[in-house]
């Protein structure tokens, strides 16, 4: 048996694009697939963005965007990061993002002004060259501070106002959802295409629906008697006569060492994880004995990657990107 499946639902992915195309009142929708689609896949994460409406792809890398390139030839990719491989670039007919006065020259470029990101681009914009097909901007705090992000969008407009005939753009998924006066002529969206949310709350709240399933199943059920420890340094004694099931999933699954405490679905039922989270395995706490091959939902039907990124300490994005979906891993199902 496979040690876990991935399903990634298209359906549910164009059904979100149309949500946000809804929410963007005209402007367009640019759908963000670096880092493998959030780890959904970015093959098959763009063919549903494009077939729900989105009429680019953005990516960060120009290894990414050649690889879009080969199963979408007539399609705009931009590559939001830096890069030295302008020839290939070039070559691919890709966009590229420029944030210095060094101005790529030969294919279409897109100027970033630095608002308050305090990351990549420019802080003053020079009259643009002839290559310069955009500019944008990237907000830092679309998702937890509107107010700060509304001066970024205020100082974004009057630096770029002589230049309108520019495709100018700066939502991401958060202010595409909640703000406005950022959504310009294009946003660029990612997190929410794949019905996560940016607020890091249920995205249902917002009309989105996730598109990641991860399901494994019991591998092996023991009863524990009381002082008896499952996983590395013995984090988890059980004081009465406990069942637990061992999943054959872990960290280098991507699931992570600090979900230690988080639920999955066994059967149906929330159960906790209990011990150390270990390479190849962790463990839950059962009520009950249960044959092995037991279905196992580690995300999907409820369980949200919001939630079990509260447990960790970080965001759904991290935790979405880095489950390995590599064969020896997992099998990763595509539907819709
Ligand atoms: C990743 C990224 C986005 C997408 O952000 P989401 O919050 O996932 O919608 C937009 N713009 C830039 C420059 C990015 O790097």
């Amino acid at each position: 048996m496979q040690r876990s499946e991935l399903t990634i639902d298209l359906a549910a992915l164009r059904r979100n694009a149309r949500t946000l195309l809804r929410a963007l009142a005209g402007a367009e929708l640019w759908a963000v697939v670096k880092a493998d689609g959030y780890g959904h896949g970015a093959v098959d994460a763009a063919r549903a963005a494009l077939d729900g409406g989105a009429t680019a792809l953005c990516v960060a890398t120009v290894a990414e965007g050649l690889a879009l390139r080969r199963e979408y030839p007539a399609t705009r990719i931009l590559v939001m990061g830096p890069t030295a491989d302008i020839a290939a670039a070039r070559e691919a007919r890709l966009e590229l993002v420029c944030v210095d006065d060094d101005l790529p020259e030969g294919l279409p470029v897109h100027v970033k002004l630095d608002t308050g990101m305090g990351r990549w681009g420019l802080s003053e914009l020079a009259a643009p060259g002839r290559d310069v097909v955009g500019v944008m901007t990237h907000l830092a705090t679309a998702d937890c501070d509107a107010d700060f992000a509304r001066e970024q969008v205020e100082r974004f407009r009057r630096a770029t106002q002589p230049y309108a005939q520019l495709v100018r753009h700066v939502a991401n998924s958060a202010a595409a959802i909640r703000l406005p006066e950022a959504r310009f002529d294009a946003a660029r969206c990612g997190i929410a295409l794949y019905g996560l949310s940016p607020f890091g709350t249920d995205p249902a709240e917002d009309g989105l629906e996730p598109v990641l399933r991860w399901e494994s199943h019991l591998a092996q059920v023991k009863k524990l008697a009381p002082g008896e420890s499952t996983g590395y340094g013995r984090r988890f004694v059980a004081e009465h006569p406990t069942w637990i099931g061992i999943v054959p999933v872990g960290y280098a699954d991507g699931f992570r060492r600090d979900l230690a405490g988080t639920e999955v679905l066994v059967d149906g039922d929330r159960r906790r994880v209990v011990g150390v989270v270990s390479m190849d395995a962790f463990a839950v706490e059962l009520d009950h004995e249960l044959p092995a091959g037991t279905p196992v939902t580690l995300i999907g039907e409820g369980v949200l990657a919001e939630h079990h990124a509260r447990v960790a300490g970080t965001i759904n994005y991290e935790l979405v990107s880095r489950i390995n979906a590599s064969p020896q891993r997992a099998r990763r199902v595509v539907r819709g």
